[in-house]
């Protein structure tokens, strides 16, 4: 009998009727011959408006409490889901994370797991029960609550599909897997049938945010095959998994595109050891979250250092430039909102020569500039007007032959 772990997302299970339809495909799946293990996110919107609540208590709760707090929410979840299947009449039994076994640090709020000791799961199971498992959460060995941090769901299911060795792990979610673009941008966009870790990450870290980051790393580390898939149709998602040599002739796997970006440039920096470390321990220290980064070559001295930045960022990060670039003798400080980030994401870049080439022609055909290049060794991405990002994300998406 295959183990098969299940995980739905809040919009899955965001009203009475979609935990039901939820309930129905659970079952179908453990009336195929499987054991299943369901794990679920709290229902659409409340972790938000339980966040909302605390500050209408305490400008600053303590993050220990929040925990407490935003744990119930995955709570309710399970023990509607094991309701709706007892109401389908068949056995069912709701685990919160630490019945489950999900032990973590004890850094809440954002809590790493340390081990899974799936024990109650197994007996569940063995008795022939489904078990849903609390997304989201976990204990710490003193029996603190604890919770994984935003989207942290699909690491409960990735982890546990780790430790019970399931033959499947499928995320269930609203959409119908990883696209090609954002669909809603470059209509001719496609679904990927199968994508690797890697290539995910990239996505994600690009904006094609379908899965929580760490969820992916984690997949990755462990080498657990997942599906994304919708759980509003049958239609097969997309397969993650790691790198197989066929995967590197499709050069291009997708195009991902981040808006709202700002452009910060430190002008005049002298050309000294530890200017940048200087400039970069302030916006660390600030939480300032920084992207890509380019340093133009030495002239006369000085260098101009430009990064881009989440456009929220700024009231951050202008303070601390300001103070920063008056102790190191820089000339100033230019911020520039309303760029955009394009990315072209694909391990065949790895063994195809042109990428960067290609890609730098199809913007140039349109008569767009480039503001900024970062690369790594699977991603090119440009910096753009943010009012030319969909235009150029559509002509890049055909260039690259991605439409379908
Ligand atoms: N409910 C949590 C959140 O909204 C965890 C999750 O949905 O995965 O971030
Ligand atoms: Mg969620």
């Amino acid at each position: 009998m295959a183990i098969i772990v299940q995980k739905y997302g809040g919009t899955s299970v965001g009203s009475p009727e979609r935990i039901k339809n939820v309930a129905r495909r659970v079952l179908e799946t453990q009336q195929a011959g499987h054991k299943v293990v369901v794990v679920v996110s709290a229902m659409s919107g409340v972790t938000d408006s339980l966040i909302k609540l605390s500050r209408e208590v305490c400008t600053q709760p303590s993050e220990r409490e929040m925990d407490v707090l935003l744990s119930t929410g995955e709570q309710t979840t399970i023990a509607l889901l094991a309701m709706a299947l007892q109401g389908l009449g068949t056995p069912a039994v709701s685990l919160t994370g630490a019945q489950a076994g999900i032990v973590t640090d004890g850094v809440h709020t954002k809590a790493k797991i340390f081990n899974i000791t799936p024990k109650q799961i197994h007996s569940h199971l063995d008795a022939g029960a489904i078990v849903i498992v609390a997304g989201f959460q976990g204990q710490t060995p003193d029996g603190e609550i604890t919770t994984l941090g935003r989207g942290g769901s699909d690491l409960t299911a990735i982890a546990l599909a780790a430790a019970l060795k399931a033959d499947k792990c499928e995320i269930f979610t609203d959409v119908d897997g990883v696209y090609t673009c954002d669909p809603r941008i470059v209509p001719d966009a496609r679904k990927i049938d199968t994508i690797s870790y890697e290539e995910m990450l990239e996505m994600a870290s690009s904006g094609s945010k379908v899965m929580q980051s760490r969820s992916v790393e984690f997949a990755n580390k462990f080498d657990v095959l997942f599906e994304v898939r919708s759980s509003f149709n049958q239609n097969p998602g997309t397969i993650v998994k790691a790198e197989t040599p066929g995967m590197e002739d499709v050069v291009i796997r997708g195009v991902s595109i981040e808006r709202n970006q700002a452009k910060v440039t430190i002008e005049g920096v002298p050309d000294k050891t530890g200017t940048a470390a200087k400039i970069f321990n302030a916006l660390a220290a600030a939480n300032v979250v920084v992207d890509v980064i380019v340093q133009t070559a030495p002239h006369e001295g000085t260098t101009d250092i430009s990064f881009t930045t989440n456009s929220d960022e700024l009231v951050k990060a202008g303070p601390v430039l300001k103070a920063v670039a008056a102790e190191i003798g820089a000339l100033g400080v230019t911020q520039t909102a309303g760029v955009a980030k394009l990315s072209v994401v694909g391990i065949g870049m790895r063994s195809h020569s042109g990428v960067a080439a290609k890609l730098f022609n199809l913007l140039a055909a349109c008569g767009f500039n480039i503001q900024m290049i970062s690369t790594s060794e699977i991603k090119i991405a440009v910096i753009l007007d943010e009012d030319s990002i969909a235009a150029a994300a559509k002509a890049v998406h055909a260039g690259f032959g991605l439409a379908g």
